[in-house]
């Protein structure tokens, strides 16, 4: 029953999608049939890149609204759609432009970096934007005394691990990553000793020790897709399993936590994605004056990859 009403959901979709010129981007971390209906899925980096060079006239986005609103500030002639309008990212809310200013006036000179995961208006307070796969290469091509890291303090620890350049840390985090803890992998190591144990680094400091490998949702595909890996314990969300199961059928891969699951990327579903090109609605622009400050970061970002 559910498979009928999948395949006609998904009829429906691709033709609207056709009749409506839209390209549809899929986070990693989406519902494992919006996954299967996306022309492309990918890692925030590789999702605004594939939105920046699209020729589409709609862009429907699968993530949350800060992936949108990138795809909004990369894309602004053309139509972004977000399915749910309450899919945000619980850790972009932690920073605000208000918030950044403040702290900017109590750091003179500081440079500002911020993590995708952060709304337009935080990216235009911003001197240059990165993303989990980027950030290392991002900061160690700054010529900065002092560098503010917004909003993740464990992505940005993570990297002052790695370079020698001053780093201040926002109190951001994520929810979902924190869900997975070092006993998690303590015990999955013992269950199976063959694995190679993968964490993003928006986990905790006490779970990237025990990691053979800290890596974004896309190199963590990359990984996987490797001739020698055969089981893989995933330390991020578990939405990425499907397309790892995918991707590579006889490899065995173990979700870190079973809790790791992030609520605002399952928001959106199918139903929305076809509400969402009947409508042409809910749209997510970003005004012309936040956008050219925020594209600033954004194009700074993708000339160092
Ligand atoms: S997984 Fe974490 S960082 Fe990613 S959207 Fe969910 S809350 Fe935000």
């Amino acid at each position: 029953m559910t498979e009928n009403r999948n395949a006609k959901l998904v009829e429906d979709i691709l033709r609207l999608k056709e009749q409506r010129q839209a390209i549809i981007l899929a986070h990693n971390y989406q519902l494992g049939e919006v996954q299967d209906i996306a022309d492309f899925v990918g890692d925030s980096l590789e999702l605004s890149q594939n939105a920046a060079k699209t020729s589409a006239e709609v862009i429907v986005f699968c993530g949350v609204h800060f992936m949108a609103e990138t795809a909004s500030i990369l894309c602004p002639d053309k139509i972004v759609l977000l399915p749910d309008i309450n899919a945000g990212c619980p850790m972009a809310d932690m920073v605000t432009a208000e918030g950044l200013k403040k702290r900017k006036k109590e750091l003179p000179g500081v440079t500002v970096v911020c993590y995708i995961n952060s709304s337009a208006e935080v990216k235009a307070e911003s001197d240059v934007c990165c993303t989990s796969a980027n950030a290392l290469k991002v900061i160690e091509s700054l010529d900065a005394r002092e560098i503010l890291f917004v909003p993740d303090q464990y992505l940005g620890h993570y990297i002052s691990t790695r370079t020698d350049k001053k780093m201040i840390f926002w109190p951001g985090f994520c929810i979902t990553h924190l869900r997975i803890l070092p006993e998690h992998l303590t015990r999955l190591r013992q269950e199976y000793p063959r694995a190679k144990v993968i964490v993003h680094p928006e986990c905790r400091p006490e779970v990237i020790a025990l990691a053979d490998e800290v890596l974004s949702t896309g190199g963590l595909c990359r990984y996987a897709n490797r001739s020698e890996v055969e089981e893989v314990i995933v330390g991020t969300e578990i939405g990425i399993i499907h397309r790892l199961r995918k991707e590579s059928p006889t490899k065995r891969f173990i979700p870190a936590s079973e809790q790791a699951i992030c609520p605002r990327m399952k928001l959106i579903t199918l139903e929305k994605i076809l509400w969402s090109l009947e409508e042409m609605a809910p749209e997510v622009r970003v005004p012309e004056e936040i956008r050219l400050k925020a594209k600033a970061g954004v194009d700074k970002m993708l000339e160092v990859v």
